[in-house]
């Protein structure tokens, strides 16, 4: 067992703060401001390589792995969450759904393109009235001939305004429950598919996510993942990728909420010395980032283990509810140790704290992330 990173992955890791702290982190407040997501900024997340990094190079991959991918989402996560999970969205929820299940056609069009041309996926699974039971769907593909004609609508779908390759969940079978979904690869301009406004959120306002409208929207059956009736299990299998991002994304929103901390601490002078001088801030802020390194680990060991082709679900489930919870407490402790300014926009601790809260909602709620843990445990 070893608990350090290796030289690469330092290396890399550098490499990842350095271009986060260079590209993405002069342009944050502004896309929280704007709730617009700078697509220049995602063309240099393509450029250097970054929503591609856990696929084999065969498609255009960089051939990482899911530790280089979390190190990465991290270090994005720690100066913008938003950018986080845009990147997170693209690779672990729709480049993974093509890699495991797309046919070498479907790799080479679609895949292959999300690697190494530039091209943004999406992932569209939630639908109004199908959230944590995603078993509830009511979008609907039917076979016509050599093609589906999908109908329906999708919720909350990330990356959706700017995406160029939807993957897409509907019944095929209402009567068969869960057996009755299936996976879809769309290109993003089929006629028929209407992406709603920018739903106005809370926090990562930067990042890209509407209602996406099919209407009669036609398919060719040769863009189905898997088989027929496959598709909850290729969701399912998605998530537990996509989990490792999500506490990825949580933990750089904690470390980056508690460095701006510790460095504003040191500064503020109250009562004649730095508020770094008060025991009780060094005992808090121990607190902090002892949590925070055992979030750490958690994520770290679900991302190992993916990356071994070991189980890993109920890791990740632990990571994700670990880490995003982590990311809630020091956010919140980091906007009161600010005082005043944290509350106030431009010291950007109030940021953290309002992108912390979805981490312990999407891509499965806390109470979720408890329901996959406690099944692994097999308590009855
Ligand atoms: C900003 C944002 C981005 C998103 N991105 C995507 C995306 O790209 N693609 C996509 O498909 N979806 C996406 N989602 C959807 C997200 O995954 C869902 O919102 C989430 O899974 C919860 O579903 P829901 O909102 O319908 O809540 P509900 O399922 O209605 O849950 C409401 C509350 O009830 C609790 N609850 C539900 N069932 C139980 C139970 N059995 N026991 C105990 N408590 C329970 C939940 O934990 C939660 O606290 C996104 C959502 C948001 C807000």
């Amino acid at each position: 067992m070893n608990f350090n990173l290796t030289e690469e992955q330092l290396a890399m890791q550098a490499a990842y703060r350095a271009f986060a702290e260079k590209e993405v982190a002069p342009l944050a407040e502004a896309m929280d401001e704007t709730e617009k997501f700078d697509l220049g900024l995602l063309k240099k997340l393509h450029d250097a390589g970054l929503m591609r990094i856990p696929y084999a190079a065969e498609y255009g991959g960089e051939g990482g792995d899911y530790i280089y991918y979390a190190l990465c989402v991290e270090e994005l996560s720690k100066v913008d969450a938003s950018t986080g999970i845009t990147v997170s969205v693209h690779t672990s929820l729709a480049c993974s759904c093509l890699d495991s299940f797309g046919s070498p056609g479907t790799k080479e069009k679609y895949l292959r393109p999300l690697l190494a041309g530039g091209k943004t996926g999406c992932y569209g699974l939630t639908e109004p009235g199908a959230g944590s039971d995603a078993a509830g769907q009511q979008t609907v593909a039917v076979l016509d001939g050599d093609s589906y004609v999908i109908n329906g609508s999708k919720i909350f779908t990330t990356n959706a305004q700017f995406a160029d390759v939807f993957i897409l969940f509907a019944m095929t079978d209402k009567s068969l429950g869960t057996k009755g979904i299936s996976a879809f690869v769309i290109d993003g301009d089929t006629p028929g598919i209407k992406v709603g406004e920018n739903i106005r959120r809370m926090g990562i306002r930067g990042a890209s996510n509407c209602e996406v409208y099919y209407e009669n929207v036609r398919v060719p059956a040769a863009n189905l993942l898997g088989k027929e009736g496959e598709g909850f299990k290729i969701a399912m299998k998605a998530l537990d990728a996509g989990r490792i991002g999500v506490a990825a994304q949580a933990l750089g929103i904690a470390q980056g909420a508690l460095d701006l901390a510790v460095a504003y601490v040191k500064e503020r002078q109250q009562f004649g010395k730095p508020i770094a001088a008060f025991q009780n801030t060094q005992f808090k802020i121990a607190d902090l980032q002892t949590q925070i390194d055992a979030a750490r680990l958690l994520v770290y060991r679900a991302a190992a283990a993916k990356s071994a082709g070991a189980p890993y679900g109920s890791y990740a489930a632990m990571a994700k509810l670990t880490a995003s919870r982590t990311a809630n407490d020091v956010a919140r402790e980091a906007v009161q140790m600010l005082g005043g300014y944290g509350y106030c926009r431009e010291y950007g601790a109030e940021r953290k704290l309002r992108d912390a809260k979805i981490t312990e909602i999407y891509e499965g709620t806390s109470e979720v992330m408890k329901m996959v843990i406690a099944g692994s445990l097999r308590l009855g």
